[in-house]
């Protein structure tokens, strides 16, 4: 059985004053069943780690090079991500795909880096709605599951995301039969990689997850958490997402 986690992705949203929203939520678990996760913008990550240390919510990274350091401005390194308090590194997230133009290979590349540094990756993966509408999903998936994860991979320290681009920060969500269909896929195709050692791996369903969506959401086959963006800046909401899982 892999572990729950519901993991939060605050994108580029958050100024120091927000770092009361994480102290808030960590107040209200003290010692949760699941495990808890936000990821900040860089510049709140060794701030939010410190203020959450001794706490059960973890912190982790939104993205990360693929080198451990050198010359290359405005990137930051998962040696650094860890050095900052990070456990986790959110990797390949669709918006980077679209916005930085990032492929499997080039998020195969951050994935090895990022084990190397210590750091637990959570590989997102989706399809676009024309690629949902042309009947693509499952060859999507497999597709980007099959590139997006190095030939050294260890299923053990590995988190996925599955995201339909569509249905990010849309206020829709796929059906729960539609959910079920990607999530058993990808665990049939993670288990013909990685045999035994697949059925612990996370699988976290991320797209306009809500408190309100998340319990339904949470009992679909081989779904063990969310990756929630919108619902995860406010203690208030992301606090239901947390207790549905
Ligand atoms: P959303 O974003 O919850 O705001 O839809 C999810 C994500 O992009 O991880």
């Amino acid at each position: 059985m892999a572990r729950k986690l519901a993991a939060g992705n605050w994108k580029m949203n958050g100024l120091r004053s927000a770092l009361a929203e994480a102290k808030t939520l960590a107040d209200m678990f003290p010692a949760p069943s699941v495990d808890i996760l936000l990821c900040p913008p860089a510049t709140l990550l060794s701030g939010m780690a410190e203020m959450l240390s001794g706490t059960s919510v973890e912190v982790g990274g939104q993205d990360c090079h693929t080198a451990a350091s050198g010359a290359h401005t405005g990137d930051i390194s998962a040696a650094m991500l860890a050095d900052a308090g990070a456990g986790y590194v959110i990797l390949g997230h669709s918006e980077r795909r679209a916005d930085h133009g990032e492929t499997d290979h080039l998020v195969s590349l951050k994935t090895t880096a990022a084990l190397a540094a210590g750091l637990v990756p959570i590989v997102c993966v989706g399809e676009t709605f024309a690629q949902r509408e042309a009947g693509e999903t499952l060859g999507i998936i497999r597709a980007q599951l099959s590139g997006s994860l190095p030939e050294d991979c260890d299923p053990a320290r590995l988190v996925i995301a599955y995201e339909p681009v569509w249905a990010i920060g849309s206020g829709k969500t796929p059906t729960l039969a539609q959910i079920a269909e990607v999530h058993d896929d990808m665990r049939a195709t993670l288990s013909a990689r990685f045999g035994d050692a697949a059925a612990d791996i996370p699988l976290l369903y991320g797209g306009s997850v809500k408190p309100g969506n998340a319990m339904e959401i949470f009992d679909t086959s081989n779904v063990d958490g969310a990756l929630v963006g919108g619902a995860s800046l406010k203690a208030a909401d992301f606090s239901g997402i947390v207790k549905a899982l």
